[in-house]
């Protein structure tokens, strides 16, 4: 692991405190090296920065050059991680634990996100002077499109580059400059994201990543008066802390937040196909995904053989270190969160629910926080398995006997991310999209995610749209400019 600093103003700068963390190889617990810890002295250094680069006043400014100006940036590093994308996969894997073929998906992403980026600020310029249609001729109106200002970007450590790039590349694109602060978890990546910003030269300040805990260097970016919004995406718990902190300075945040997500399958269904779709829904990224279709709602008329298949699947899954060829599953990404799936499936079992395959650590392998994947019945909608966000390889189980009980069940959720649907009758699956109390929904699939389209939930998943053209709304404000242009007195 390459040991690395602060990135502050364009260099690396040590922490005043000189504290490091450890980073550990969650598949053989070993500790392969640290990242720095910033604390709020850091961020108020790094704050500055971004502020003298957002206002310098010398038509330099990164807030007023041309979205043309700042998409060759954008463009320039994607080329850079292009040129370095099977080191950084590599080392995403072992960060993360996620497997490679995964790591790399990721970093195609990051690319594609940093192009895709590039060309909304390239239409931006055309859009920054719209004409408003006014009833009296005596005024004339245009709205401007102006970057919010400093922005603060808090990640979760699941997608460890390409969740800080969802954040990154439109807050670049909008004229906004940054203080990215990554997960304590997973940072690896996200350092070797300033050594490319070094290497295409963009100019200092505008991107600044500090590493850290989150009360150490994720609060005091929240409550700094020169940061003018948070973006943030993690887990509830931390989100309110964020909304509670941030609304003291009437300060705006976008919400990026956990989930609970049902997937509903219907008795018309080809078995295989919805076997498929609905393990990759669960368990891909070692089941840490925000949009995770953890819940699977199944027609009873299939339900017995639809489960043979799955934990006939289950047991062929290959569980092993994410460099290893053919990985399926690797580690959970630290002892904390392994101990803490743990748990929810031991809790389940005292709650009277069936581990029907899985729920414990596989025999084949005595290092390294990995966990089976874990399909439980015989759920009751007031266990805590149903209820709570896991974030490991475990689906719950339940059976619907019509579509209005599918719909009951999937909207029975203080979340509100994602749903997915998986039938050959489209009206149905229609219908359906329509019922669901989510940001998104998947038809005859799961998860695929592309940055094309605005991503983000509602009630305790969060508020906001990250991606898409709406994914640059979030880091601009819109300025009404009125004129009065009759030569009559008013
Ligand atoms: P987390 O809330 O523990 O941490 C997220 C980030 O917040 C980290 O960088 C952390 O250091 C920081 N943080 C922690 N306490 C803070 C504080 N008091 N002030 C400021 N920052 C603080 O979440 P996690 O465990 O890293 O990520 C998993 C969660 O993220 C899951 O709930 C998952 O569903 C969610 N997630 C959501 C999406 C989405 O798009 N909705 C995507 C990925 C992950």
């Amino acid at each position: 692991m390459p040991t690395r600093q602060l990135f502050i103003d364009g260099e690396w700068r040590e922490p005043v405190q000189r504290k490091r963390i450890p980073i550990i190889n969650p598949a053989n617990e070993q500790t392969i090296g640290d990242i720095p810890a910033a604390t709020a002295e850091e961020m108020d250094i790094a704050v500055e920065a971004a502020r003298k680069a957002f206002f310098r006043n010398s038509g330099k400014d990164w807030s007023s050059t041309t979205g043309a100006h700042r998409a060759k940036y954008l463009r320039a590093i994607a080329a850079k991680i292009k040129d370095r994308k099977v080191e950084l996969v590599e080392l995403e894997a072992i960060d993360s634990g996620k497997p490679l073929e995964e790591a790399s998906l990721d970093m195609d992403n990051v690319i594609g996100c940093f192009e895709y980026f590039a060309g909304i600020a390239e239409r931006l310029d055309s859009e920054q002077r719209t004409p408003v249609s006014l009833p009296m001729e005596t005024f004339k109106c245009h709205l401007l499109k102006e970057p919010i200002g400093v922005v603060g970007l808090i990640s979760p450590w699941n997608y460890p580059l390409l969740m800080a790039i969802w954040k990154v590349a439109p807050a670049l694109a909008s004229g906004c400059t940054a203080i990215l602060k990554p997960s304590e978890l997973a940072s690896v990546t996200c350092l070797e994201l300033a050594e490319v910003c070094m290497e295409v030269g963009l100019p200092p300040g505008v991107l600044n990543i500090l590493t850290g805990l989150g009360p150490e260097a994720g609060a005091p970016l929240v409550t700094h008066p020169h940061v003018a919004k948070i973006s943030f995406t993690g887990s509830d718990t931390t989100g309110v802390k964020i909304m509670t902190a941030a609304a003291q300075l009437v300060k705006p945040v976008t919400l990026e937040l956990g989930g609970k997500s049902p997937i509903v399958v219907f008795e018309d269904v080809d078995l295989d196909t919805a076997a498929e779709w609905t393990l990759f829904g669960c368990f891909w990224t070692n089941g840490q995904i925000c949009s995770a279709t953890s819940r699977l709602l199944v027609h009873e008329s299939i339900a017995t053989t639809f489960l043979e298949k799955l934990v006939k699947w289950c047991e062929k899954i290959k569980i092993s270190d994410p460099l290893e060829e053919g990985c399926r599953l690797g580690p959970i990404v630290s002892r904390r969160q392994y101990e803490k799936v743990m748990k929810y499936i031991s809790t389940a079992k005292e709650e009277g629910a069936t581990i029907l395959c899985g729920g414990a650590r596989p025999e084949h392998l005595e290092k390294g926080y990995f966990v089976q994947p874990t399909i439980i019945t015989d759920v009751k909608t007031s266990m805590q398995i149903w209820i709570e966000e896991v974030f490991g390889p475990v689906l719950c189980v339940k059976t619907f006997a019509t579509e209005d009980e599918a719909v009951e069940l999937a909207n029975d959720t203080h979340y509100g991310l994602a749903a997915a649907v998986i039938s050959k009758d489209l009206d149905r699956c229609e219908r359906m999209a329509k019922a669901f109390q989510v940001g998104a929904v998947w038809v005859n699939c799961s998860q695929p995610c592309f940055y094309q389209a605005p991503w983000g939930g509602k009630k305790r998943s969060g508020f906001g749209r990250e991606l898409g053209e709406r994914g640059l709304d979030i880091y601009l404000n819109v300025k009404q400019v009125t004129r009065y242009v009759s030569s009559e007195p008013w």
